[in-house]
């Protein structure tokens, strides 16, 4: 009898998919006072107070329990899932956009996840195209929004397909394809693990993660110490998670971090700028690099970011530029990511700077040079993106600028394409105490007064004058000339 039932839970319902039969009772690992699916059904109770039925081996939360409002869903993610449905396939809303709409959240972007392959829905949808070598993906563009499909996954451990794991542990590649189970079981936190099927309006819910939403906690599917390793941003990914979505890290998955910690220096620079950027407009940076702090995941993050946060200058200057950050996300603003890695080295390049100039560099060439060496010191932690460096750079370059107040400099800095940048950056150096404040006030003044008045703010002129090149040759053509007409 219970052999009969559990043939007819467990099953697979399309012959597509072949299911893992044990998504539930083999994974979670680290919740061992929770209730497995299996158990609940070897005892023939109801299976979860949300759950009206089971569905590919998972909880299935109908539209009356979880009330998601289709409204909120992007017209693009509804053309991605009814384009696969048509084609025969299964496809799912997932992730982090499930997770927020449970939170009455708007989700920044949709990801779809299905059982075709890369290569079907590349053909299935005509604006398309594959990316990714880690896991091979696709976008699928709609004007411009794009949703990025992937195809359930694997298990990387029964390697059949193409997948790279390290000596200790981390998966490098990861191409081997599986059921919606096997897919769910990879995902890295439980409020992570939720399908929802805009066509029934079903969520499928593999690893209780309705429940711990609901309950406001974080909690790592499977072993957490094993999925650090597999995988050490997942680590930054819980402190993000955390502090955007005002989730609690459940303790078995906050416990390993202080010691795994330093395995983030084994991961890619170019990985570790994405999580940090997202970290970092989140619109909750503040709480982020807090926690972040408190847990030891900053150091080697951003060299010496553990340094500046110690000096107080340092540490007020950089909460302030994470506050303002904030502010803005917040309020609808976009951010500049160039203006907020600028402020983060800023007390940095201070040091590098007045470096050069002990050793007897003039002040501009060793701004330069300590730009340089800043720069590349960053870069083998945390490869700050080309196009960022160049604006940081511009904003760096123009502070000097803003400490003459004389002839005709100050127009000249007014109508420089990054003034703004430069400005906004200069009156957080002046709120941190850095500078005076005077000096920020007066550039503000400035760029609001009018022809005359601004005539009348500038101040003497005390700079040495810059000593004309002559030119030989013309003088000698100019006398010649002069001879000439005598
Ligand atoms: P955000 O709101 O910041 O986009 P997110 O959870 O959606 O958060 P994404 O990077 O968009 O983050 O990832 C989408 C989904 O892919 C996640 O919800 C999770 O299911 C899965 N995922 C992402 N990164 C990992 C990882 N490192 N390990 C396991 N699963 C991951
Ligand atoms: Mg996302």
């Amino acid at each position: 009898m219970i052999k009969k039932l559990l043939d007819r839970i467990f099953k697979p319902k399309h012959a597509k998919s072949s299911h893992n039969q044990v998504a539930y009772a083999s994974t979670p690992q680290n919740q061992p006072r929770r209730p497995t699916l299996r158990s609940k059904l070897d005892t023939k109770k109801p299976s979860h107070e949300n759950a009206d039925y089971i569905n590919h081996g998972a909880l299935s939360i109908a539209h009356k329990t979880h009330k998601i409002d289709r409204n909120l869903l992007s017209n693009a993610a509804l053309k991605t899932t009814e384009g696969l449905h048509k084609a025969g396939f299964e496809a799912y809303i997932v992730g982090g956009a499930v997770r927020d709409l449970l939170l009455n959240r708007t989700p920044k972007d949709f990801d779809v996840a299905t059982d075709a392959t890369p290569e079907e829905v590349n053909r299935i949808f005509r604006r398309s195209r594959l990316i990714g070598k880690r896991f091979r993906l696709v976008h699928v563009l709609f004007g411009d929004e794009t949703i990025e499909v992937s195809t359930f996954r694997g298990s990387h451990l029964e390697a059949e397909g193409d997948s790279k794991v390290t000596d200790s542990g981390r998966i490098i590649r990861d191409n081997v394809f599986g059921s919606i189970a096997d897919d769910a079981v990879r995902r890295d936190f439980t409020a992570n693990a939720l399908y929802y099927n805009p066509a029934s309006q079903e969520v499928l819910d593999f690893h209780h993660g309705y429940a711990d939403i609901k309950a406001g906690v974080l909690r790592m599917i499977g072993k957490p110490e094993t999925r650090y390793a597999e995988d050490p941003v997942r680590m930054l990914r819980a402190v993000r998670l955390s502090a955007k979505l005002g989730l609690k890290i459940e303790p078995n998955t906050q416990a390993p971090i202080a010691k795994m910690a330093d395995l983030l220096q084994d991961v890619p620079p170019s990985r570790l700028f994405d999580e940090m950027l997202k970290l970092f407009l989140s619109g909750h940076a503040m709480e982020s690099v807090t926690a972040l702090r408190e847990q030891h995941l900053h150091h080697g993050l951003l060299p010496m970011l553990d340094v500046v946060l110690e000096q107080p200058m340092g540490e007020r200057f950089v909460m302030l530029a994470l506050q303002n950050t904030d502010d803005r996300i917040l309020s609808g603003k976009s951010a500049n990511p160039s203006f907020l890695f600028a402020t983060l080295l800023w007390h940095e390049m201070l040091t590098a700077w007045n470096g050069y100039k002990t050793e007897g560099h003039h002040a501009i060439p060793a701004l330069h040079m300590a730009m340089t060496e800043v720069i590349a010191t960053q870069a083998e932690k945390l490869a700050i993106h080309n196009r960022y460096t160049a604006t940081m750079k511009e904003i760096w370059g123009l502070q000097p600028r803003f400490e003459q107040r004389a002839g005709k400099r100050p127009f000249g800095l007014l109508t420089h394409p990054r003034y703004r940048a430069g400005y906004d950056f200069l009156l957080l150096r002046c709120e941190s105490g850095e500078l005076p404040t005077e000096l920020g006030e007066w550039w503000t003044a400035f760029a609001d007064a009018d022809g005359e008045a601004r005539a009348a703010m500038l101040q003497a002129d005390t700079a040495p004058k810059k000593r004309r090149k002559r030119n030989r040759k013309k003088v000698v053509a100019l006398d010649d000339n002069s001879a000439d007409a005598a």
